[in-house]
C-alpha cells in the first residue's frame, strides 16, 4: 500500500525536492480550480449564472491549473531565466479568473472575494515582500476597477453601495494578508540565512577538528607520527595479533653526535637533517612498518609480525640509505650516522618493557662506538 502511494507521489510530483514542493502547490491550486468549477456549475443550475459564461471561465481556470502543473512537472520552469518560480504568472492567471468570476456571478459575488485572499496566501511561500505587495496591489486594482465598471454599467444587480462596501472590505483584507505574507517571507529568509550559517559553521568546525587531529598525532617538523600516536598504533597492532606468530619488534634509532650538528650548522641545519632522515628512512621501510618521531633526534621503528633477528635487515637498509643521502646543502660532504637498539615485543602487556629494552640496546650500541645496530638478545649476551 505504502509502495503504491510512493509510486503515485513520484508520478505526480517527481523526485527533486524543490520541484516537489512547487508541483504539490500547483496540484493544490488545480484542486481548488476544480472545486470552484463545481460550485460555479451549481450556480448555473440554480439559475444564478449564465451557462456559456460559466463554461468560458471554467475553461480559463482549468487551462491555467493544468497548464502550470504540467509546466512545473515537466521542469519547464527550470529553464526560465527569471528565477525558477511560476508564482507571478500563476497569481496573475488566478486574479484574472477571480475578477472575471466576480463580474459574472451576480448576487453571490461576495463569496468570490474570499478566493482572492487565497492568491496572496499562495504567493507567501514563493515571493519576496516586494513582489507579494505587487500581487496584493494588482488584486485590489483589478477588483476595484471591476466593481466600479459593474456599478456603472449594471447598477441594478451591482448596487454601487454594495460595491463600495465590497471594495472597502477587499482593501482591508488584502492589506492584512499582504502584511502576513511579508512577515512569513521575512521569517523564511531568516531561516534560510540561519541554515546557511549553520552549514558554514559545521564545515569550519570539521576543518578545525581535522587540523587539531593532525596537530595531535603528527610531528610538525618531520610529518611522522608522534610518540602518542605511535603508542596507539602499536596497541592497535598488538590487539589484532595472535600467537604463535611473532607479535612485533621495535627499534629505537638515535642520530649520532647530533648536538655537534646543531652546534656546527645551526638549529635550522639540524632541523633539515631530522626532516631528511625521516623522509629517507620512511622510503626504505616495508609497507606494514611504521616510523615515528619519538622525540628530539630519536625515532621509533615499529615492525609488526617481525622477529628481532629479522629487524636488522630493515635497519641495515636505512643505514645504507643514510650513507647515500646527500646533505651538501647543509654542509658539503656531510654524513649522518645513527645507533639503534631493537627488541621483540611479546604482547600488549610487554610494550613499555620492550621499548625500554630497545632503549638499553641502543645505548649499548652508542657505547660500542656508534653507527651500529644492537638487538636486545645480543645485548644481553654481551
Ligand atoms: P649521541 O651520539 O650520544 O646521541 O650524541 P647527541 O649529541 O646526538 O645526543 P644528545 O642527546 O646530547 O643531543 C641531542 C641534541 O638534539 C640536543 C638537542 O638540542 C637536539 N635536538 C632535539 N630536538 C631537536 C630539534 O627538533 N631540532 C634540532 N635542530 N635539534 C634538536
Ligand atoms: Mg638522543
Ligand atoms: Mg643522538
Amino acid at each position: 500500500m505504502n509502495k503504491a502511494v510512493a509510486a503515485l507521489s513520484r508520478l505526480l510530483l517527481g523526485d527533486d525536492a524543490r520541484q516537489k514542493v512547487r508541483a504539490s502547490q500547483a496540484l493544490l491550486v488545480l484542486t481548488v480550480y476544480i472545486v470552484f468549477a463545481m460550485v460555479q456549475h451549481a450556480e448555473v443550475v440554480l439559475g444564478m449564472m449564465d451557462a456559456s459564461q460559466s463554461w468560458a471561465l471554467t475553461a480559463w481556470n482549468l487551462a491555467g491549473g493544468f497548464g502550470f502543473y504540467l509546466g512545473i512537472r515537466c521542469g519547464l520552469n527550470l529553464r526560465l531565466k527569471s528565477g525558477r518560480s511560476l508564482a507571478i504568472p500563476q497569481s496573475v492567471w488566478a486574479m484574472v479568473g477571480i475578477t472575471w468570476s466576480y463580474a459574472i456571478t451576480g448576487a453571490a459575488r461576495g463569496a468570490v472575494l474570499l478566493i482572492m485572499i487565497l492568491v496572496v496566501v499562495f504567493t507567501m511561500f514563493e515571493l519576496t515582500p516586494r513582489r507579494a505587495r505587487a500581487v496584493a496591489g494588482a488584486a485590489f486594482a483589478m477588483l476595484a476597477s471591476t466593481m466600479v465598471f459593474k456599478a456603472w454599467t449594471d447598477p441594478v444587480l451591482y448596487d454601487p453601495r454594495v460595491e463600495a462596501m465590497h471594495g472597502l472590505f477587499s482593501g482591508i483584507v488584502l492589506t492584512a494578508s499582504y502584511i502576513l505574507a511579508v512577515r512569513i517571507g521575512t521569517l523564511r529568509a531568516r531561516l534560510v540565512e540561519q541554515r546557511t550559517s549553520l552549514q558554514l559553521q559545521r564545515t569550519e568546525l570539521g576543518e578545525a577538528l581535522e587540523r587539531i587531529r593532525t596537530l595531535a598525532t603528527r610531528d610538525e617538523l618531520t610529518g611522522l607520527l608522534n610518540r602518542r600516536a605511535a603508542m596507539e598504533h602499536m596497541q592497535r597492532e598488538l590487539a589484532v595479533r595472535a600467537r604463535p606468530e611473532p607479535m612485533m619488534s621495535v627499534a629505537l634509532i638515535d642520530l649520532d653526535h647530533f648536538k655537534r650538528i646543531n652546534d656546527e650548522h645551526g638549529h635550522a641545519g639540524g632541523d633539515t637533517v631530522l626532516r631528511r632522515f625521516g623522509e629517507k628512512a620512511q622510503s626504505v621501510i616495508r609497507d606494514g612498518d611504521l616510523l615515528a618521531r619519538w622525540g628530539g633526534e630519536e625515532f621509533l621503528l615499529v615492525m609488526p609480525a617481525t622477529r628481532v633477528g629479522q629487524a636488522s635487515a630493515t635497519l641495515q637498509r636505512i643505514r645504507q640509505a643514510m650513507s647515500n643521502l646527500c646533505l651538501d646543502d647543509v654542509a658539503p660532504g656531510m654524513k649522518v650516522t645513527f645507533s639503534a637498539g631493537a627488541s621483540e615485543c611479546l604482547g600488549a602487556h610487554d610494550l613499555e618493557a620492550a621499548i625500554a629494552r630497545a632503549d638499553a640496546a641502543m645505548y649499548s650500541a652508542k657505547r660500542a662506538g656508534r653507527d651500529r645496530f644492537v638487538a636486545f638478545e645480543e645485548h644481553v649476551a654481551s
